[in-house]
């Protein structure tokens, strides 16, 4: 089973400790690393032993350079990667406040991530190596990213990929300073939600854009679509899985130490898609992918160091087990 995940990855820079600054006060020392939602998803897909290829722009400078390392380096394929002279990617800042907040501010504006699908003659290229690959993942993150025009080639594209026998799997991320307007975010989410066999949608996301009160009018609204295989995370509450019309919902394991959630939803979907390639039920996957996220938030960052994550062996068991699922 091959996977290609189309999005962004960005320079990050995390604080790690304080160091006392010139004039009084603290400074915070800052990690630089590389995330990115789909970016994230990306490398614990490979991790559980999926052959995956991240789909992207890069530029010609030391951090692309060194994300084609990092990628190369999880086994993943960057062939399909388009580099633009003179350019880089975005970057990203995480502030902790004294309350225990995290904010980030962004600088990605001018990324080449942005021009994905954008360029006709590229296109055709990257259409050629999508083909080939037996599930496409994406977000609304990578959708907000994109122009107009190059969404709408995606769009297009995605329904002949289906009509091949291809698969999307779309997670709707969706983060309000990337849009023009709610409006349009939810015009767009929507588009691409009926071209999408399994969604893995976060509950709190779909709040945010739709004012669900209740998951009842979040699984209404979205099996509406036609979406053969729908998941809602809700953080630690249990995931709601509606396949065919039917609704399941799976406990989460308690996590007895969750030092930082950030990439706990990335992780997730990468864990019920590595396990959902590889044969599992999706009441199984849904279990590969609690225990991925588990590990994940058991960390700080988005990514985890190899050594501590969920082996492709723990996949394979998550393939074979019967689930103890309640009913709704
Ligand atoms: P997102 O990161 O998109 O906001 P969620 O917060 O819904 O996503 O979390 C995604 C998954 O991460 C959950 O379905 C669960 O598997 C795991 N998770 C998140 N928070 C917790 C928690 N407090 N305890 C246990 N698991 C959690």
């Amino acid at each position: 089973m091959k996977l290609a995940a189309l999005g962004e990855v960005m320079v990050e820079l995390a604080p790690q400790a304080s160091v006392q600054g010139r004039s009084g006060g603290d400074k915070p020392l800052l990690a630089q690393s590389y995330a990115g939602d789909t970016y994230n998803t990306a490398v614990y897909i490979a991790r559980g032993g999926v052959s995956v290829s991240y789909v992207t722009l890069l530029g010609d400078d030391p951090y692309s350079e060194e994300v084609l390392a990092r990628l190369a380096e999880e086994g993943i394929a960057t062939s399909a990667i388009a580099r633009l002279p003179g350019r880089c990617p975005g970057l990203y800042m995480i502030r902790n406040t004294p309350d225990g907040e995290r904010y980030f501010t962004y600088w990605r504006g001018q990324a080449p991530a942005r021009e994905l699908f954008a360029d006709a003659d590229r296109r055709e290229v990257l259409k050629a190596h999508l083909r080939t690959m037996d599930c496409l993942y994406l977000s609304g993150i990578t959708l907000a990213i994109m122009g107009e025009e190059a969404r709408a080639e995606l769009l297009v594209f995605l329904e002949e990929y289906r009509g091949q026998g291809g698969r999307v799997a779309f997670d709707s991320n969706y983060r309000p300073r990337l849009w023009a307007s709610a409006d349009a975010a939810r015009a767009v989410t929507s588009q691409f939600l009926q071209q999408t066999d399994m969604a893995l949608l976060t509950f709190e996301d779909e709040q945010a854009l739709w004012g669900d009160k209740r998951a009842g009018s979040c699984l209404k609204r979205n099996s509406s679509l036609g979406i053969a295989e729908l998941v809602i995370k809700r953080g630690a509450e249990p995931v709601l899985l509606q396949l065919e019309g039917e609704l399941t919902a799976i406990d989460v394991p308690p996590v007895p130490r969750v030092v930082d959630t950030t990439g706990a939803g990335d992780s997730f979907n990468a864990g019920y898609l590595a396990a959902r390639l590889q044969g599992a039920s999706p009441q199984a996957s849904v279990a590969a992918g609690n225990r991925c996220a588990a590990q994940v938030i058991g960390y700080r960052g988005a990514i985890i160091p190899r050594a501590t994550c969920m082996a492709a062996a723990e996949i394979e068991d998550c393939v074979t087990s019967k689930q103890v699922v309640t009913m709704v």
